[in-house]
């Protein structure tokens, strides 16, 4: 176990933003990492958890030790008449577990195919997409305490997850290790094809036969055409939440804006698309410098080459504060700033 200095993390964001850690090691057991956090001494006590890096956004150097997940291991656990568990360690790439399930026929995760990021992350947002989201096959998870080294296991009510967001982005932010996801798993799959998108990408393919491998490789050809590539442009996937606002509010807006689209997520409240809103406010394809807006995805910010973290994170003030003033709506940022 290496602690190395003044580490580049280029190679370690999808943004690929040039910020340095000034001390970095990776963790591939327990007692690794129990011990890395348990090093006060250089490292001030400032220490950031990374997995894939597909989630985060650093706006300056990271004045501490950046911890970089390698716990590997798959394994399925038990089974019972309907059901699979598999247990995925933290550090495991998320596509690549989804994928190892597929080819198992282990079913529910086909529509998070392609996800960028690993296994540990995907509880601290509650990562989702094309009508699914991960708390839907969620068993529990096994978390280390930064300050005494306990293990704890924390079951679906524990996590209180919600739209991107769980408690660890919350309550306890900052205080738990993620070490590894169980997820419970269907022997028979429900097909979930409710996202319009999909429904038509499978008629495209020409599917005749229904099928968690026909699901998967629509969502995966969806987000092949529609999401930049983070190994071409730096991007971390969709910047803002979608803001979910009052009823009231909408029926306003709705008066002056008849396109703007939402979608009810109970009696008194609406989800509305940033995107829409984004555009709505002439940003798609916006560039200044190496920091812009993606010219197909007004959601994605992205950093054309060289641009810092405090570019990108400027460009989305900007952006927010133009949300608020033309639809009088705050915008949130998914992505974890550093
Ligand atoms: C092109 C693209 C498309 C995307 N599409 C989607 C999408 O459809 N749906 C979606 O939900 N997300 C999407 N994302 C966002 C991202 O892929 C997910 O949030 C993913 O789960 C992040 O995983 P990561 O390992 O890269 O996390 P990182 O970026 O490394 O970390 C994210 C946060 O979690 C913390 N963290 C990481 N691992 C642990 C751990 N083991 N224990 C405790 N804390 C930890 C970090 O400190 C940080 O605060 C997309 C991103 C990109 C680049």
């Amino acid at each position: 176990m290496i602690i190395q200095q003044n580490i580049s993390l280029k190679p370690y964001n999808t943004f690929s933003i040039d910020a340095k850690a000034k001390y970095f090691a990776k963790f591939t057991n327990v007692d690794e990492l129990s011990e890395l956090l348990n090093t006060k001494h250089k490292t001030q006590n400032t220490k950031l958890i990374l997995g894939g890096g597909s989630n985060i956004l650093f706006t300056k150097d990271f004045d501490g030790l950046v911890l970089k997940n390698e716990l590997h291991g798959i394994e399925l656990i038990k089974e019972d008449k309907h059901h699979y568990y598999v247990k995925a360690a933290a550090g495991e790439n998320w596509n690549a577990f989804v994928m190892h399930c597929i080819k198992h026929n282990y079913a529910g995760l086909e529509n998070l195919s392609l996800i960028p990021g690993n296994v540990g992350a995907s509880p601290m947002q509650n990562i989702g997409a094309y009508g699914a989201e991960i708390k839907d096959v969620f068993e529990n998870l096994e978390a280390m305490n930064r300050k005494d080294f306990k293990i704890h296991i924390f079951s679906t009510n524990d996590c209180a997850f919600g739209y991107r967001e769980s408690i660890f982005k919350t309550k306890y932010k900052d205080e738990f290790v993620i070490l590894n996801v169980t997820f419970r798993l269907n022997k028979e799959p429900v097909f979930n094809t409710s996202y319009g998108a999909v429904e038509q990408e499978l008629e495209k393919m020409r599917v005749k036969e229904l099928s968690i491998q026909a699901i998967s490789q629509a969502v995966i050809n969806i987000r092949t055409s529609k999401l930049p590539n983070p190994a071409e442009i730096g991007n971390a996937g969709s910047f803002f939440k979608n803001p979910i606002i009052t009823k009231k509010h909408f029926d306003t807006l709705k008066k002056v804006y008849v396109e703007i689209p939402g979608y009810e997520t109970d009696e008194l409240h609406i989800k509305v698309a940033a995107a829409w809103l984004i555009e709505q406010c002439g940003w798609k394809g916006y560039r200044k410098g190496d920091a812009g807006v993606h010219a197909k995805q007004a959601l994605v910010l992205v950093n054309y080459n060289n641009a810092t973290g405090k570019e990108i994170y400027n460009l989305s003030e900007e952006i927010m504060r133009s949300v608020k003033k033309k639809f009088d709506i705050e915008l949130e940022r998914e992505v974890n700033v550093v």
